[in-house]
């Protein structure tokens, strides 16, 4: 266990130098956390604060004379106004206030949305509130503030990171790690731990503190109280269900690490979750017009999401989440295992079943070749995915079916053109493609046509249609989840990357594909520069760290057709298929380059000590060449960068040598 001492210094030196530079204390803020529930003595007190902050002033006055109250005539003092609207909701909304003017308003743009962030936090404040309440705890005002500030530790490295978090967002876009392992890379230590520190600084409420440096952690048998467990797995719980509605704190996929301990403390039968949602979706719908704010979207908050989830994220494969109650089969269909070739019948079964529709198709998007592929039909036509699947390129689809896919919205699709082969399967004139997404991210469409009594299409159940669309778009993301853990086998631990078995393996696969077919492949290896130093200045996890962070800058540069492993210690190897000359020094090019300049992104965190890479490339188009020879080439060129002054791209053919044109000439 690291000391509170260190945990300072981990903190401090994750944050840029000057110190007077450190966020002062919103006074405001803290004053009002401070002040109690006790509405007799307190309607003075926090008057007086409200009146000292403009901008909280205006908006207490607006809030008490909008529509929303309906009061007969207007409220001119803040007195008044905080005696009418009850001190609960005064400081909620002084708190809503002060965070997003202090901490979410001003700020630069980048990958870290302030927007979508306060959204998040509002949510997980107000259904932390609405647990607390449910649960009978005698402070539920406490437990809204503590959720709006519980992820405070972000605000905090985006403002005042010597990395910001967005550029840590960019930078670790494409990795497979979970969130907080990468902030340890990347900032040496995690949000919640700069939040608990910075927090601690401003001496907020304990509660608050706590929940800041807890939310992730285990929570029985570390000395805590139970009420104190309860309030902070409330809090973690919270976070985990704005995710499961798509509001997590950054647009990402990746799940908020939610301890096992959470569903010990909190009995999910005893807070009534329909209820909790439906009520928070009101109130976050209804401050963001307040505010004349257009919140990133948020659908319907719905329950069985959160049950499903929550039943998949505790190791569940097989029956996930039993129905709750006036579910319709369609809707939890989705979720029943994570084999898209289960639950994608099931679910098309199930769409029959609920609402009489007759024919169904499912497409899928195949990111790699930018298509649409037809995978399942209902009814079941054997063999139908198997030989030559129906596919709609994206590019060249067009009319309506391109609306339903920019617009990401069903359409209904009469025309024959472009989409002929479709409605033919499906045996109909007209049928309505629906799309199917997960966090905004298109998954694939959903084409719906006939109903029981043929004729024209049936608009009725579109609505459903799309609500189980969305449960669709969701457990295909989380079988994609489940594939890639699946894949590990192959994977690298630290990198994440594939493993020198899976780069044997590759290349053994390529020389088929080169010798007997013609086809030529780049090959670079990328090797990084005075490595040892970053282990023997800022030690060994330091390296792993900058092994890492390379590894997810190459990860984000390569198209999923090209292969990229670790080939040794810090030394890693691409394929580039179908490549030429060019474009191979091209790609190495930008892999050199971005290394670079995320290198001085991280100067401050390494001092002195530049990132680069030096990159050999070698092309492998003779058919007579086996995978060792075409390495060793790479491997050659790659002692010549190192040679000639590191951070650069040498290639292992000569300029005045020219390309062959790959035809294959017996001699
Ligand atoms: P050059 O620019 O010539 O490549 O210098 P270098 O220091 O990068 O190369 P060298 O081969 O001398 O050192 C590589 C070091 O990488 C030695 C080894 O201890 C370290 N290393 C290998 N694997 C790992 C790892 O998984 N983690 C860490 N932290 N270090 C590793
Ligand atoms: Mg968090
Ligand atoms: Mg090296």
């Amino acid at each position: 266990m690291e000391t509170r001492g260190e945990i300072t210094k981990a903190v401090r030196a994750a944050l840029r130098s000057e110190v007077g530079g450190l966020p002062p204390a919103p006074a405001a803020a803290v004053k009002l956390l401070s002040l109690t529930r006790d509405e007799g003595t307190e309607v003075a007190a926090i008057s007086r604060l409200i009146e000292t902050e403009p901008a909280l002033a205006v908006k207490v006055l607006q809030i008490v004379n909008s529509a929303y109250y309906g009061f007969p005539r207007r409220i001119q003092s803040i007195h008044r106004a905080v005696t009418l609207l009850g001190l609960s909701t005064v400081r909620q909304a002084a708190l809503q206030i002060l965070f997003y003017e202090k901490m979410i308003r001003r700020g630069g743009k980048g990958a870290f949305d302030r927007l979508h962030f306060w959204q998040h936090s509002l949510l997980v404040a107000i259904l932390g509130r609405e647990m607390a309440e449910r649960l009978g705890h005698p402070d539920p005002d406490a437990l809204y503030a503590a959720g709006l500030l519980h992820d405070l530790g972000k605000v905090i490295l985006e403002s005042h990171g010597r990395v910001r978090y967005s550029d840590f967002l960019t930078a670790s876009a494409h990795s497979l790690n979970s969130m907080r392992e990468n902030e340890r890379i990347y900032f040496g230590v995690t949000h919640d731990v700069v939040g608990a520190v910075i927090c601690e600084r401003w001496e907020l409420p304990e509660l608050v503190c706590r929940v800041q440096s807890l939310h992730h952690r285990d929570l029985i048998d570390v000395g805590l109280t139970t009420q104190q467990a309860q309030e902070v797995a409330i809090v973690a719980l919270a976070d985990f269900i704005a995710w499961t509605q798509g509001i997590g704190s950054v647009d990402r996929f990746n799940r908020p690490d939610l301890s096992p301990d959470v569903l010990k403390l909190i009995a999910l039968d005893q807070i009534d979750l329909s209820d909790i949602l439906e009520r928070a979706d009101a109130e976050i719908t209804e401050i963001g017009t307040f505010y004349g704010l257009a919140f990133p979207p948020s659908p319907q908050l719905r329950a069985n999401l959160v049950a499903t989830a929550l039943s998949l994220c505790q190791g569940a494969s097989g029956d996930a989440a039993p129905p709750m109650s006036g579910q319709r089969a369609s809707h939890v269909a989705p979720h029943r295992s994570l084999d898209p070739d289960d639950f994608i019948p099931l679910t098309l079964e199930a769409l029959h079943r609920d609402f009489g529709i007759e024919r169904l198709l499912m497409m899928r998007i195949d990111s790699k070749r930018r298509s649409l592929v037809a995978t399942h039909v209902y009814p079941v036509i054997p063999g139908f995915a198997t030989g030559a699947p129906l596919e709609l390129t994206i590019n060249a689809l067009s009319g309506e079916l391109v609306r339903c896919l920019r617009e990401r919205r069903p359409v209904l699709i009469r025309e024959p053109a472009g989409n002929g082969r479709v409605l033919a399967i499906l045996g109909v004139a007209e049928a309505a493609a629906v799309p199917v997404m997960c966090n905004g991210r298109l998954m694939g469409v959903l084409w719906v046509g006939g109903r029981r009594n043929g004729g024209q299409f049936d608009l009725a159940p579109l609505p459903e249609v799309m609500s189980v669309a969305g449960e669709l778009g969701i457990a295909l993301e989380r079988s994609l989840a489940f594939a890639r853990e699946r894949a590990r086998a192959e994977i690298d631990a630290l990198t994440q990357l594939n493993n020198r078995g899976a780069v044997d393996r590759f290349l053994t696969q390529s020389f088929q594909q080169v010798s007997q077919f013609g086809r030529r492949f780049a090959v670079g290896l990328i090797d990084i520069d005075h490595f040892k130093r970053f282990n023997d200045t800022f030690g060994h996890q330091a390296g792993d760290d900058v092994l890492r962070i390379v590894a997810d800058t190459m990860r984000g540069l390569t198209r999923p057709s090209d292969f990229l492993g670790r080939y040794g210690g810090e030394e890693f190897l691409f394929v580039l298929v179908d490549a030429r000359r060019r474009g191979a020094l091209a790609f190495a090019e930008r892999i050199r380059r971005e290394i670079e300049s995320r290198g001085l992104v991280l100067a401050e965190r390494f001092p002195g000590q530049a990132l680069t890479v030096s990159l050999g490339v070698a092309m492998w188009e003779d058919p007579n060449q086996g995978s060792d020879e075409v390495v060793a080439a790479a491997d050659a060129a790659l002692y010549r960068a190192k040679g000639t002054g590191r951070n650069r791209v040498v290639s292992a053919w000569s300029e005045h040598e020219p390309e062959t044109d790959g035809i294959r000439v017996d001699t």
